[in-house]
């Protein structure tokens, strides 16, 4: 049963909304996190890359390393197979 009086409503239980409700449950705070969809896990829009930061600094951390591997560069392809490698030093 949803709590009646939380401390915080979270609208989105995406990335960022699942972030937030995190950090605000481990530090105490009853959480309402609201989501439109069915099922928040649905359709969500990634391809499995994650920034640096997020990986290093957020629950990401926590990952198991099987799961997980250092990508030094991306090749992103339009379409008509255009193509553009993106890489950046230490990232
Ligand atoms: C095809 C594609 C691939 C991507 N691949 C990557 C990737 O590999 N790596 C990466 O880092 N990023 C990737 N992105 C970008 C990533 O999806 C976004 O940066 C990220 O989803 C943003 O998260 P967010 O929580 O801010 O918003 P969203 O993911 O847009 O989440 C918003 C949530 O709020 C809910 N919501 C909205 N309005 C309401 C409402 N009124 N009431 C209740 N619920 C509501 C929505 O249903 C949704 O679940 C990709 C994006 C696309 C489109």
């Amino acid at each position: 049963m949803p709590d009646p009086s939380p401390d915080l409503v979270v609208v989105g239980a995406s990335f960022a909304g699942a972030a937030c409700a995190i950090a605000a449950a481990q530090r105490g705070l009853h959480v309402c996190v609201l989501e439109r969809k069915r099922d928040p896990g649905d359709k969500l829009h990634t391809t499995g890359i994650i920034v640096k930061e997020a990986a290093e600094y957020t629950l990401l951390n926590q990952l198991p390393s099987t799961l997980v591997r250092r990508i030094e560069q991306v090749r992103l392809y339009a379409p008509s197979l255009e193509q553009v490698a993106l890489a950046a030093s230490g990232y």
